[in-house]
């Protein structure tokens, strides 16, 4: 646990399931005051405030759609209004679909770049906005992931909206250093959620997964969380511009494990 994260207030966008919804019940851990954003969810976005509470947070369910300006503002009222500012910001939200390239119709191409890079765009201008008024030496978290830097073939508007969010981190965090505003991402490797579920449950699959991990096994949602809670403190207050990969080693070339090639 972090001390210096107690009442602090956050934005956590999607958070109603998977990884959002594990950051928010670690910020809850935190005893933080938490904007818990669902998007459809209402039912999940109110276990996870059940679930702030229970460990001694605060929290407030808003819905709002992370690729309109509209929806943004009405997550940065719900932190001032409910209570009284607004410290950390985490763009979590993000969606995944699957095809090949040549048939990806620009309806989907659109819909995946504006919830995964638009989305971290227009959160991150509404928490800077508000930082800078009000000389808060806020902190920002993007959820990217290992297809920042690994390509994947079939999920190309996918791979590209994370290959966004990374220089788009490093750019913000290099605008705002000055400012003592520190901005990073996470990049999770495979993290058992709701979005990959069905993917679990074919053990073929499940198993073509995990040999492509060193540590043999997929992560859990807390495991994020833990990062995210760090990168939040004040433990990592010279760290801006990075992205922290929660990966079992996923990055590491593991066809080259055992010594091959
Ligand atoms: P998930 O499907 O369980 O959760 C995604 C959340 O985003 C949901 O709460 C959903 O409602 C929300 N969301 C989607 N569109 C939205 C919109 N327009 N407005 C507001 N909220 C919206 O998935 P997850 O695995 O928890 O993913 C969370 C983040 O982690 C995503 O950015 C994803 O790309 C990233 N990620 C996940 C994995 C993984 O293996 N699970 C790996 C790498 C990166």
């Amino acid at each position: 646990m972090y001390k210096d994260l107690t009442n602090k207030v956050a934005v956590v966008t999607g958070g109603s399931k998977g990884i959002g919804k594990a950051i928010c019940e670690r910020f809850g851990k935190e005893k933080m005051c938490v904007v818990v954003n669902y998007h459809s969810d209402e039912e999940g976005a109110q276990e996870a405030v059940a679930e702030i509470e229970k460990n001694g947070g605060k929290a407030v369910a808003v819905e709002a759609d992370v690729s309109t300006e509209e929806g943004m503002d009405r997550l940065l009222k719900a932190a001032i209004e409910t209570f009284g500012s607004l410290d950390i910001w985490v763009n979590n939200a993000g969606m995944e679909t699957q095809k090949p390239t040549h048939e990806l119709e620009l309806e989907d191409w659109e819909k995946v770049l504006k919830v995964n890079l638009t989305g971290v765009f227009l959160g991150t201008k509404t928490a800077l906005s508000y930082f800078k008024t009000h000389q808060i030496k806020g902190n920002i978290i993007n959820m990217s992931s290992v297809h920042e830097q690994i390509p994947w073939p079939t999920f190309a508007h996918y791979a590209a909206s994370k290959g966004g969010v990374k220089l788009f981190t490093e750019t913000v965090a290099m605008e705002y250093a000055p400012e003592n505003i520190r901005i990073n991402s996470i990049g999770p490797g495979a993290i058992k959620t709701p979005i990959n579920a069905e993917k679990f449950e074919d053990p073929k699959e499940k198993e073509i997964l995990e040999s492509m991990i060193p540590m043999e096994r997929v992560g859990k949602p807390e495991e994020v969380a833990a990062a995210a809670a760090w990168l939040a403190s004040n433990e990592s207050s010279y760290v801006t511009g990075i992205t922290l990969f929660v990966d079992g080693g996923m990055k590491l070339y593991p066809s080259f494990q055992g010594g091959k090639g």
